[in-house]
């Protein structure tokens, strides 16, 4: 499903068809297992295993992927959280609390630009006004999107009443990176400690459109110019930054053609750092190299924040209670997820599968199957030791009767 043939991996975007096909598919599985599906006011689904209240265990992750991504980023979190569901039931827990499975909308903000935008809308860290006039590069807005698919966009905002219902937040994800074997070589699962900060930034460069031929080179304000200084500076600024990433991963000339010189340039930039003020400096090193060379060049530098998400610990007692249950490594990511915006309200704690290659949003992304069993089991045993059972004695009598 959204398969991007010329890419060779997958596009699934906040309601486009891929993305709606998919949500099909997860509410048919959750129904076949009993589960009672339902959409909240922004964009996400849940699946209950017994009714909504305070307390709940809430676990899963989002079924949207960013242009030509992999097979397991977001999908594999909601799947284990499917089998998690079902190893619980063979195991003969009747949970006493709330277990829900959900889907967040566009945790990559791969239309709408702004990540997990389904988690930031209920919790309130993104402004709903805003966030519906956002819209992708065909001009659609978020709440036209929204909906095109029968959703109502006029009720995005806060959802203080279903936030209270989460008790306890876990995500399991693939990992995105290769820290876990260099940790630990036989572990095929590690604990989140904390995201890093990160944010991204649109630089809007604008010059003269012009003839690629018969314009002097003294004559040229070419917004390409600064936009190559923006790429190298994001590798360049930061070797005083120990640490820190910063990646020029998209850049659109206008108009755009191979015989023109643009008349204007954006490109999006991505900084992580553990620290969000060494974040900020990278990004300010970034701007000034480019206002520099925008300067010479005769163009002006529009910047915007289009996100920004400060260090996210999560819950420590939570983390070293499950890295001690499961005797798997605790290790920290440089990837935001839905997770980390949880984090702010509601004990959060997050399991990464292996990824032997930590190829990530790339078609190369991978996890062995194996090790994606042993995340089903892991997230298994976190549930159950989270959602209590509701007669222990019943189910040892029955596990004995196996
Ligand atoms: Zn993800």
């Amino acid at each position: 499903m959204g398969c991007d043939r010329p890419q060779g991996g997958y596009s699934r975007h906040a309601f486009d068809d891929a993305e709606m096909q998919l949500r099909q598919w997860f509410a048919e599985q959750a129904q076949r297992r009993g589960l009672d599906v339902e959409n909240d006011r922004n964009g996400n689904v849940w699946a209950w295993w017994g009714a909504p209240a305070p307390g709940a265990v809430v676990t899963g992750s989002h079924l949207d992927s960013v242009p030509g991504g992999g097979a397991f980023d977001g999908p594999l979190g909601v799947v284990s959280a499917l089998l998690a569901v079902d190893e619980l039931r063979v195991r003969g827990i009747t949970p006493a609390r709330p277990l829900a499975v959900a889907c967040f909308l566009d945790e990559e903000g791969g239309r709408f630009g702004l990540p997990c935008l389904g988690s930031r809308l209920l919790t309130g860290a993104a402004d709903a006004d805003q966030a519906r006039r956002l819209h992708d590069a065909d001009g659609v807005s978020l709440a036209d999107a929204a909906r095109r698919v029968g959703f109502d966009p006029s009720t995005m905002g806060p959802d203080p009443a279903r936030l209270a219902t989460v008790g306890t937040f876990v995500e399991l994800h693939v990992e995105q990176g290769r820290l876990l074997r260099s940790v630990d070589p036989t572990a095929a699962v590690g604990v989140a400690s904390e995201i890093v900060a990160h944010g991204r930034w649109r630089l809007t460069i604008t010059g003269q459109g012009n003839h690629a031929g018969t314009t002097a080179l003294t004559d040229r304000s070419d917004p390409m110019i600064p936009a190559a200084a923006a790429v190298l500076a994001a590798r360049r600024a930061l070797s005083g930054f120990d640490g820190a990433v910063a990646t020029v991963g998209r850049i659109v000339p206008v108009p755009g053609g191979t015989n023109v010189i643009a008349s204007a340039v954006s490109l999006w930039l991505d900084v992580r750092h553990a620290d969000a003020t060494v974040t900020a400096a990278v990004v300010d090193a970034i701007v000034a190299d480019v206002r520099a060379e925008a300067a010479a060049e005769g163009c002006t530098v529009m910047v915007q924040r289009e996100s920004m998400s400060d260090r996210v610990a999560f819950d420590p007692g939570l983390g070293l209670e499950i890295s001690g249950r499961l005797d798997v490594p605790v290790i920290p990511t440089a990837a935001g997820h839905d997770a980390g915006v949880f984090a702010a309200h509601v004990p959060t704690a997050m399991l990464f599968v292996r990824n032997p290659s930590g190829v990530s949003h790339a078609p190369d992304e991978h996890a062995d199957a194996a090790d994606c069993v042993t995340g089903v089991q892991a997230l298994a045993d976190v549930l159950e030791n989270l959602v209590g059972d509701i007669n222990p004695a019943a189910r040892h009598v029955g596990a004995g009767d196996e």
